[in-house]
């Protein structure tokens, strides 16, 4: 992920904000990145680009080779399947299905065959620890539990990246630990990870800390390896 001058303008009525001022950032392949800074600083709307939810203003963002800045809307969701995991504060998982059916819904919107989608959610249920709740419903889970079958759920696929937004965030520490630990698995298993966090403790998991105030960058903390020269 490379971005050049990346630039957010929110308009409403008589408003204009500038949510992301001239963001620049270089993140390779393989990287763990935490995204820390207060309140309204942009680390949603950064996050919102980087996982083609939404378009800058202004600038360039390169996503696998591609300045993909400009993408509509389709072509922005024919390149999130399978390339790209969410995972979210509040797990965002529907009521409605089981887990087995939550965690195979990107498979649903990949076309996936019922054969090989069943194959794939058994293995990464069985992963995250969580083939006996296979039939169970969200509400019936604990919040560590529900966030397992997301993480589930963003991995299914076997995407490249993983976007976290305040991942623990609703977790109590030693949930929130567990989570972490996964995610440092998956990374060290060569999926990148951008998680947004609040936590000095969740962004020590991390390789660097890309600290953000205003909607800009303003202190990067570097890799030693990358320091030495
Ligand atoms: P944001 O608008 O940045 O996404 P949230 O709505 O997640 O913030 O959080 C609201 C408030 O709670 C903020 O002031 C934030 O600093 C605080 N907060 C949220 N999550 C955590 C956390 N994991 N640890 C400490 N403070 C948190
Ligand atoms: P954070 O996630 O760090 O709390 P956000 O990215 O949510 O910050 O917000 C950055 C700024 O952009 C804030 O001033 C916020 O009010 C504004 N903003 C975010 N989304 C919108 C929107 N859809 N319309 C107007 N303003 C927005």
């Amino acid at each position: 992920i490379n971005t050049v001058n990346l630039k957010k303008i929110f308009r409403t009525d008589e408003i204009e904000t500038l949510a992301l001022n001239n963001v620049n950032l270089n993140i390779k392949k393989g990287e763990f990145v935490a995204i820390m800074g207060p309140s309204g600083c942009g680390k949603s709307t950064l996050l919102n680009i980087l996982g083609l939810l939404d378009n800058p203003s202004e600038g360039e963002f390169h996503f696998k080779g591609t300045n993909v800045a400009e993408y509509k809307e389709n072509k922005r969701t024919d390149l999130r399947k399978g390339n790209i995991g969410f995972v979210f504060q509040s797990f965002n998982l529907i009521d409605e299905l089981n887990v087995f059916e939550n965690v195979e819904m990107p498979l649903v919107y990949q076309g996936i065959s019922n054969k090989k989608r069943k194959e794939m959610v058994n293995k990464v249920l069985d992963r995250m620890s969580m083939s006996h709740r296979a039939k169970h419903y969200p509400q019936q889970l604990s919040g560590g539990q529900q966030q397992r079958v997301a993480i589930a759920r963003a991995v299914v696929s076997n995407p490249g990246l993983i976007l976290a937004d305040e991942p623990t965030g609703n977790l109590d520490s030693s949930n929130g630990q567990e989570v972490m630990e996964l995610l440092t698995e998956l990374n060290r298993e060569g999926t990148t990870i951008i998680m947004v966090t609040h936590s000095h403790k969740d962004s020590g998991y991390a390789h660097r800390v890309i600290n953000l105030f205003d909607g800009k960058v303003v202190t990067e903390n570097v890799p030693v390896e990358e320091m030495a020269d």
